[in-house]
């Protein structure tokens, strides 16, 4: 067992679903570590023109099988902060 990075690492320790779900090969799950190392869960789908798809993702704060605390939104301010700067600011 090699995992696929360390995001499922980092994320799977609360519950084996969670950890399941993020190791999964047997499905693509909706929930997925960027690049950036932030939780992500796919909330919605918006269709493109040509058929495509695009999902729309969002920070995940508590895990959902088991409402562990995965990540603050200052963590994940701070990581996708300095990799995207096209937040809005209010
Ligand atoms: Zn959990």
């Amino acid at each position: 067992m090699t995992g696929n990075g360390e995001g499922s690492d980092r994320f799977g320790k609360c519950c084996d679903e969670l950890k399941e779900v993020l190791g999964s090969e047997d499905f693509d799950p909706l929930f997925a570590v960027g690049e950036d190392g932030v939780l992500y869960m796919s909330v919605g789908v918006v269709d493109m023109e040509e058929g495509e798809v695009n999902m729309v993702d969002h920070p995940v704060f508590f895990c959902p099988f088991c409402g562990t605390k995965v990540q603050t939104p200052e963590e994940v301010e701070a990581k996708a902060g300095a990799a995207d700067d096209d937040a809005p600011k209010s």
